[in-house]
């Protein structure tokens, strides 16, 4: 009898252990832009398993979708986590707007020791599946600093022997900052160069562009040419129109970008839902300026102050702007009560007359106690829709993993993919609903090169988020970034629940993504 029991208790167990979770009366987007469909899924060790009416399956855990739409898990391309990531390994921000994936070491600036620090994310445990690309900054100051000036020979050498040992580590691919130091200093052919030491390892090129605005033609070109020269793939970084004075350029940047697919050119782009952009103060300076990490000094020096500033009056007549009131402090650690203000609110705090004279002032003080980060004012949404609309446009954030309440960031870390479904799908109808999951999920995998994720299909990673298409919303704004979005009921990270009933879980189920 006692080993009747034992056998049957025994058979039940393997019974149950059939799936370790089953989601049913779903409402199936698969990724690929197919329609959705009615199906269960059903996850065993970490993978897709079983799709279908599945009446016979039994799981560990049984989640009624109730119509909810189950998609595969979003995959972030552009985030810029390192420093943060370490700060809150389970990427709550992301996580609660449905982000199962990212890709960081973008805009030029990565780890340069992908093998350390993937080790170091792995024993922190984290909440999100994270990859890398190799940055030509970061490669660039480590074998040259902050020169203003173009590389040797041997120095070429050097970098690439850093990219082809990051690659090596796993890294995704090679990115450029080219409106960054040092970055901003390199010639195309010292990019081509890197750029071929990721090519050999199957990577893609990411690009920040030298610009985005007046000479973004010339600027997408150069991007192609590297792709063209070194034989990869080429994504453009954060696409956007980046100054009134060209707003409704998009057009044309969209048309060259089909021209060159046309001709055999693997070119796709990433885009974040939002008309500001963020980053440094210190991109409004002049490169030269900035060289050598010597900005303090020239500043100091009146004769340079004034060439400065002369050059910062042309810059912002170009960008078609009459004063700084675009560019808001988004983290300012001298001053945490500047966070929140334009320049022009923050001049008026120091007592100054209103003016770009005044402002130029404010902004070098700024920059003289150790710079600040910023959003900025800047695009236009009808540029924003068709650069939407067009099908090679990935959904990214271009964010963070954010501490909860710091500072006044930009809201993207926060509502990225949760603004494109309440906004641009459920309120404008920029995209179906279908079209805008295709752009969060397979468009980026295959880009990137992530071929077990990013689709709802049996044997890929269960990554997945389940949510009302009716209710989901971003909650963070410019004047309160630090809210969560709302809607994502459940999200699966490698077959195990990190929210359960929208709260976060304790699981730590992510891993560091190699090439
Ligand atoms: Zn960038």
């Amino acid at each position: 009898m006692r080993f009747l029991a034992v056998f049957l208790w025994l058979a039940v167990q393997v019974r149950a252990a059939d799936f370790d979770v089953l989601i049913r009366n779903a409402r199936v987007i698969d990724g690929a832009g197919n329609p959705w469909f009615r199906a269960s899924v059903a996850i065993k060790d970490g993978r897709v398993a079983a799709i279908g009416a599945l009446p016979d399956a039994n799981a560990a855990r049984v989640i009624d979708a109730g119509q909810r739409v189950v998609a595969p898990g979003f995959i972030d391309v552009h985030v810029h986590v390192e420093g943060n990531l370490e700060r809150n390994p389970r990427a709550d921000n992301f996580l609660l707007d449905g982000v199962t994936t990212v890709v960081t070491g973008n805009c030029g600036s990565s780890e340069l020791n992908l093998a350390a620090w993937f080790e170091k994310l792995n024993k922190l445990g984290l909440g999100i599946n994270v990859a890398s690309l190799v940055g030509h900054n970061s490669v660039r100051r480590e074998v040259m600093g902050g020169a203003n000036r173009q590389a040797t020979p041997e120095e070429i050498r050097k970098m690439q022997a850093l990219v082809d040992r990051a690659m090596r580590d796993g890294a995704v691919g090679f990115s450029t900052g080219l409106e960054y130091v040092p970055g901003v200093y390199s010639n195309t052919a010292e990019v081509v160069a890197l750029a071929k030491a990721a090519a050999a390892h199957g990577g893609v090129y990411t690009s920040h562009m030298r610009n985005e605005g007046i000479h973004e033609i010339e600027a997408i070109t150069e991007a192609v040419n590297v792709g063209r020269e070194a034989g990869m793939a080429v994504e453009i970084s954060h696409l956007k129109i980046d100054r009134r004075a060209v707003w409704g350029a998009s057009d044309q940047s969209l048309a060259l970008i089909e021209k060159f697919r046309r001709e055999g050119v693997d070119v796709t782009a990433d885009q974040y839902p939002y008309d500001r952009a963020s980053t440094s103060l210190s991109i409004r300076l002049p490169a030269w300026a900035l060289a050598d990490g010597k900005i303090k000094e020239r500043l100091a020096d009146p004769p340079t102050r004034r060439k400065i500033a002369a050059e910062m009056r042309q810059m912002l007549a170009e960008m078609g702007e009459t004063d700084y009131g675009f560019a808001t402090v988004a983290r300012f650690v001298s001053n945490t009560g500047y966070e929140g203000k334009t320049i022009p609110e923050i001049n008026a705090l120091k007592g100054r007359a209103p003016g770009v004279d005044n402002e130029l002032e404010t902004i070098f003080e700024l920059m003289s106690a150790g710079g600040a980060s910023m959003t900025y004012r800047l695009m236009s949404e009808a540029d924003i829709e068709r650069i939407m609309r067009f099908p090679y446009t990935a959904i990214a954030s271009d964010g963070g993993v954010q501490e909860f309440g710091a500072g006044n960031p930009h809201p993207r870390s926060y509502g990225t993919n949760s603004r494109v479904l309440a906004e641009y799908v459920r309120t404008r109808g920029v995209l179906t609903l279908e079209e805008a999951i295709r752009r969060m999920t397979s468009l980026p995998a295959r880009t990137f090169g992530l071929r077990d994720r990013g689709l709802v299909r049996e044997g890929m990673a269960a990554d997945l988020v389940v949510f009302d298409p009716a209710r989901v919303d971003d909650k963070a704004t410019y004047a309160k970034p630090h809210q969560h979005s709302v809607g994502f009921d459940y999200v699966l990270v490698n077959g195990k629940l990190v929210v359960d009933g929208g709260k976060l879980t304790s699981a730590r189920p992510g891993q560091t993504l190699k090439k």
